[in-house]
């Protein structure tokens, strides 16, 4: 098992299809401890009925807008396991109009949303997380990021400027933590239907033209990103920080 007794925080569960919960059952498959968090009473019921069924699995409320939610989980952690291995970020948000028609009409506000839930929290829920890395020798974070961080994808508009800060900022967090031996990734996925992906305008178009033009002429699942997950969070990628890597059947690759 891959990741036996490590102990890994997943933030961004909102039901069974989201790519958070997805890795949550992937890393229980490797030996993990987890803590699932809840943005808000909303989701609490769905994400606590499911994380009943993988057993021991803890579960806190955290909007990771809000600084003192954020430390509260990493108190919590703390008290109850001294330490922590691994931190899986698989947030984000826009305001539906935002995801919709011409980017040259985002509002400073959409904008500013739009980074502080997508690319900043990646930053506010590493910093705490770093005491409780260095209790157990270093540590791994992940993140997860779309192509419309690198090319312009129609509608997908304020996100994908975001996204771009997300991976910039995973690039200078694994230059500040590599010296700890901790290690910052982003996993590149193609398109899958979340909940977050349907708030995008003509998203089942994304998906078919993805299907029609990848290399593996499919779409991908988010299975096949957790075991990506896995990988990156395990020994076997000790050498890997900084990284953006894809999994999308190869659509990244073609010119046209
Ligand atoms: P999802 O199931 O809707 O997950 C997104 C999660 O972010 C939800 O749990 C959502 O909670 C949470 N969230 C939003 N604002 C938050 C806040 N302020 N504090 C805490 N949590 C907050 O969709 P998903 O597709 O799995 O998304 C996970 C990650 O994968 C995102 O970063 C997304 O951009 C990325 N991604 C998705 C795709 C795709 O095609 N699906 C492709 C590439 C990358 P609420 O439901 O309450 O807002």
């Amino acid at each position: 098992m891959l990741l036996q007794d490590k102990i890994a925080l997943i933030y961004g569960t909102a039901n069974h299809r989201s790519f958070a919960w997805h890795i949550a059952q992937a890393f229980a498959r490797e030996g993990a401890r987890l803590i699932l968090t809840f943005q808000n009473e909303r989701l609490e019921k769905n994400v606590r009925e499911l994380a009943e069924t993988l057993p021991g699995t803890m579960i806190l409320p955290c909007d990771v807008t809000e600084e003192a939610q954020v430390q509260a989980v990493y108190d919590r952690i703390g008290a109850e396991y001294g330490g922590l291995d691994a931190v899986v970020h698989a947030v984000a948000f826009a305001r539906k109009e935002d995801l919709d028609g011409d980017f040259v009409q985002t509002s400073r506000e959409g904008f500013q949303l739009a980074h502080d839930v997508s690319a900043y929290s990646l930053v506010a829920v590493t910093r705490p997380a770093v005491p409780l890395f260095e209790k157990r020798g270093g540590g791994t974070v992940l993140t997860l990021t779309y192509l419309g961080a690198e090319r312009a994808v129609p509608n997908y508009n304020v996100m994908g400027v975001a996204k771009a800060a997300l991976e910039a900022s995973v690039r200078y967090l694994a230059m500040d933590l590599g010296p700890k031996n901790i290690r910052v990734n982003a996993i590149s996925a193609g398109p899958v239907s979340t909940l977050a992906a349907r708030g995008i305008s003509g998203f089942t178009d994304i998906l078919s033209v993805v299907r029609d033009r990848s290399p593996l002429r499919r779409n991908i699942d988010q299975d096949e990103v957790a075991d990506t997950a896995v990988f990156l969070a395990s020994q076997w990628a000790r050498g890997i920080t900084g990284e953006t890597l894809h999994v999308d059947a190869g659509y990244h690759i073609m010119g046209l």
